[in-house]
């Protein structure tokens, strides 16, 4: 049996000097994650302790969620000086209390904080241990913070998975621990090569039901499906578990060299891997070749928001075609996105953290023709002519995996379209 080789992770833009700034930034808070993590864990209840804003924000991004009974909501605290602090405690209690009592298809309840000051000051982990031992077993309460003050959009997901980690259970199995929540289609695709490869065990953190929340051990491999769950492996790590480092699966590229690192560590021969990968890679190829054709030659400008640019910078370089003028995110791990930023070729900015003036400048001095930001940002730069794609879209649609690669591709595409009709 051939063994398959490991890529050569040096190089690209590993080496390029990172431009880290410290400015006002333009993100959103944590809590946004609730949106896309309550459709993934179905018997899961995210109760925000925070205030009439964060109920606001929740509701807006939910959007047609509200109709149908939601798997969150927000506890609002309302001004309280430190001697109230035992009230909020008993006001929490009854509130979860009424909640439970009412949906009894909750099985694992989330506290999550938020900035108000009176939030702050109120301890959620002790409010979290003294809730458990009430419902224990049949619901788990546990805490984590999606405050703006702590956290953006994405790192809310980080911090409730690192939450999970304490409490779960032990196996000495081994299997393979798929880290980030997916649209179940593509949970499923990805898992599907996975098997085909020889991996029996294959595990998802979160998993769908509280019942089928994975046990880990020492024989427990974990691979991120997300660059943003840095709190997270260092938590997986922290207990012993080794995680398996891989371009993040974005494109043809980045699925295979995934899918590769996967496959070393689990001993998977050459030519297994290559028939297996075979069908779906081409059909990656063919997608992302048609929705490429417009992108090609075309030059993007990344804002940090989502710790998704640098995978996505290597992607729309290395296989649409394009150039990448500045990446821009709001940390830069090098640890989790190295393997990208190698496959990076060398040439664009790469900067860390935002000082929101300074990039607007060199931005609008760039030109490029199409910018990725947030909402915030968006508005007013199409208003001054530039082309741009709402980052969050990213996060909210399948993107990752060989099926969802001429997806990806399109993404990005299609605002370039609009603007050239728009100017007919
Ligand atoms: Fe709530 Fe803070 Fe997010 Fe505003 S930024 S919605 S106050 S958690």
């Amino acid at each position: 049996m051939n063994k398959l080789a490991k890529i050569e992770l040096s190089g690209g833009c590993s080496e390029t000097p990172i431009l880290k700034e410290r400015g006002q930034r333009e993100v959103f808070c944590g809590l946004t994650s609730i949106i896309w993590l309550h459709r993934k864990m179905q018997d899961a209840f995210f109760l925000v302790v925070g205030s009439r804003t964060c109920a606001h924000l929740l509701q807006s991004a939910a959007g047609v969620m509200i109709f149908a009974e939601p798997r969150f909501g927000t506890a609002i605290l309302e001004e309280k000086d430190l001697a109230g602090m035992a009230d909020a405690h008993e006001e929490l209690d009854r509130e979860v209390a009424k909640l439970l009592s009412r949906r009894t298809d909750i099985k694992q309840l989330f506290l999550v904080g938020s900035c108000p000051s009176e939030v702050i000051k109120l301890d959620l982990s002790r409010a979290a241990e003294r809730l458990t031992k009430i419902y224990a077993p049949k619901v788990r309460v546990l805490n984590y913070s999606g405050s703006g003050i702590e956290t953006t959009f994405t790192q809310g997901e980080d911090a409730c998975l690192a939450s999970m980690v304490p409490v779960l259970g032990q196996t000495n199995d081994e299997q393979l621990l798929l880290v980030g929540a997916l649209p179940d289609v593509v949970e499923d695709q990805l898992t599907s090569i996975l098997k085909k490869f020889g991996i029996q065990r294959i595990k998802t953190l979160p998993a769908t039901e509280k019942d089928k929340i994975p046990l880990i051990g020492k024989n427990t491999r974990f691979a991120l499906v997300q660059p943003f769950l840095g709190e997270t492996a260092e938590a997986l790590e922290g207990v012993g578990l080794n995680r398996i480092s891989a371009p993040f699966p974005f494109g043809e590229q980045g699925t295979t060299e995934w899918l590769r690192a996967i496959a070393i560590e689990f001993n998977v021969g050459e030519s297994l891997f290559n028939e297996v990968i075979s069908a779906p890679r081409a059909r990656a190829q063919k997608a992302i070749k048609a929705a490429a054709k417009k992108l090609s030659g075309k030059t993007v400008f990344f804002f940090p928001d989502s710790q998704l640019e640098i995978p996505l910078a290597r992607f729309l370089v290395n296989e649409c075609g394009m150039k990448a003028i500045e990446v821009g995110a709001p940390y830069v791990h090098k640890s989790i996105i190295g393997p990208d930023l190698t496959l990076l070729p060398h040439g664009p900015t790469i900067s860390e953290g935002q000082d929101v003036d300074l990039q607007l400048e060199r931005c609008r001095e760039a030109k490029p023709d199409i910018t990725v930001c947030g909402l915030g940002l968006a508005n007013p730069l199409e208003g001054e002519g530039l082309t741009t794609k709402w980052a969050i879209e990213l996060v909210f649609t399948p993107v990752h995996g060989y099926e969802q690669a001429g997806d990806l591709a399109s993404l990005f595409s299609r605002p370039i379209r609009r603007r050239e009709v728009l100017q007919l």
